[in-house]
């Protein structure tokens, strides 16, 4: 089963250019306290990938942005396809682990089979199923979607939801598409600095197909 979950350095290194291109846009707007011009004040981190995206791990760069105005300096983080909030593990694994766990009716079980500790995996469970149905995020993710993912199975619900919808869409929809499109509805959650993230972000990625999405930018 992992063979066919495992999600390689093209993966990531798309993402990661997706990332760069979100980062961009961003910046184009200006400071969001001043109006101010943004620099990049990129910064490493580590990112996990368990036995699922040890690719993810040499991809370590979270773009990020910094206002240049005397006097503002304020840093602004944009959203990521990658990074979800500050998790360590990548949301990728973040999403398929969390899926696993229900599917094998248990984290002790997903724990062996991911390689991600049985306290992170519940830590997971709570934030999908408490925690993450409270954002706007996930609002606006149940009004995309008819019908919307079942709630209380999160986020295994979301992940079918978007098998199924690719499927419809005679899309390819391997884990890393179910995954590109989950990170697509999910990346308004992944910062905190933009109040209007959701709207930005569904501007330049929802509207597009995933065909449009998956393809290489030029
Ligand atoms: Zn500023």
């Amino acid at each position: 089963m992992l063979h066919d979950l495992r999600l390689g350095v093209e993966f990531f290194a798309w993402l990661t250019e997706m990332d760069h291109k979100l980062a961009k846009w961003v910046a184009a707007g200006g400071c969001h306290y001043c109006g101010g011009r943004l620099h990049q004040g990129n910064y490493r981190r580590k990112p996990r990938g368990a036995k699922l995206a040890g690719a993810a791990e040499g991809f370590a760069r979270r773009y990020s942005l910094c206002c240049g105005r005397r006097g503002c300096r304020r840093r602004t983080l944009p959203p990521s396809l990658r990074f979800l909030g500050r998790r360590v593990y990548v949301e990728a694994v973040v999403l398929i682990a969390s899926v696993v766990a229900l599917l094998l009716g248990g984290e002790r079980p997903a724990s062996d089979v991911m390689a991600v500790p049985v306290r992170t995996l519940k830590r997971w469970g709570t934030w999908w199923r408490e925690i993450f149905p409270q954002s706007r995020t996930w609002q606006e993710v149940r009004a995309l979607m008819v019908p919307s993912p079942a709630e209380a199975l999160l986020p295994r619900s979301l992940y079918e939801r978007i098998d199924q919808e690719l499927a419809r869409g005679g899309s390819a929809r391997s884990p890393g598409d179910v995954c590109v499109t989950a990170a697509r509805l999910l990346a308004p959650c992944t910062t905190l600095s933009l109040p209007d993230a959701s709207r930005f972000v569904r501007r330049l990625l929802l509207e597009r197909t995933p065909e449009q999405l998956t393809q290489k930018m030029a």
